[in-house]
């Protein structure tokens, strides 16, 4: 896909609320400020988002920016490849690409993003959980510690893992196939007493249609034999930083 496939509209002006509702409707304006009455010029934290999970649900599994393209807005993030072709984790800079039934690999920076959420993770919060607690404790965490709901999050667990249910789906190819029907051959696997490392984003529920809503989360085992997006987690001790997030900037991706 050319790069002019894909739409990149920067929007300026003072951040207002009333952008979010505005942008959706136009499906033009990319970047969103939320949370007006903390928003300033200083916070400069931002999201860089291919795509939506709208676009996703549709089956619309390739086109979009280039990995090498990814990496320039973000050194933390999930995602997928073009094809819908194994979950996408990057870490520290190195995009992972988790395929079924293999170990995760480099990809390429010549490879497509359908669909990705990355940032430049620069946690403002450390905690250190040290009781038992699954996904909707965590995300309990997270939202105490966050100063409102109604922005995003980027969250990184480092630890041992109780247990880690994930899953990657195997390459779709055209004419593509809805999520839920791609995600009828997902490959589903647990890890027990598994070091990794998780990413992901909490994103507002006002954000549903276009980030997903809620905790996203991929993993990639210490041993980096294994990776993929995260079903559900059980610890008992681990490190979670977060690093709440006003701005997003959204890449339409033409098909
Ligand atoms: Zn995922």
């Amino acid at each position: 896909m050319k790069p002019s496939a894909f739409r990149r509209i920067r929007a300026t002006g003072r951040c207002r609320r009333l952008w979010l509702a505005a942008a959706l409707s136009a499906l033009g304006a990319s970047v969103l400020c939320l949370s007006a009455e903390t928003c300033t010029a200083q916070d400069t934290r931002e999201i860089y988002q291919v795509s939506s999970r709208e676009a996703m649900a549709a089956g619309r599994f390739d086109g979009g920016p280039t990995i090498a393209t990814l990496k320039k807005h973000g050194d933390f993030g999930l995602g997928t490849f073009d094809g819908f072709d194994g979950e996408l984790i990057l870490v520290d800079g190195k995009v992972y690409q988790a395929k079924v039934d293999a170990p995760p690999t480099i990809a390429g920076d010549s490879v497509h993003t359908p669909f990705a959420l990355v940032t430049f993770f620069k946690p403002s919060q450390t905690m250190g959980v040290h009781d038992k607690t699954d996904l909707a404790g965590l995300e309990q965490l997270i939202l105490a510690a966050m100063p409102s709901k109604k922005i995003y999050s980027a969250v990184r667990l480092t630890g041992k893992f109780t247990s880690i249910k994930a899953r990657s789906v195997p390459a779709q190819s055209r004419p593509y196939p809805t999520l839920v029907r791609a995600l009828e051959q997902e490959h589903v696997f647990t890890l027990r007493e598994t070091e990794a490392t998780m990413v992901g984003f909490w994103s507002p529920p006002a954000m549903a249609e276009m980030s997903g809503g809620g905790l996203h989360l991929h993993f990639i085992s210490a041993d980096g034999k294994h990776g993929g997006h995260v079903l559900s987690c059980e610890f008992t001790q681990l490190k979670v930083e977060i690093e709440p997030i006003r701005h997003i900037e959204i890449v339409l991706v033409d098909h």
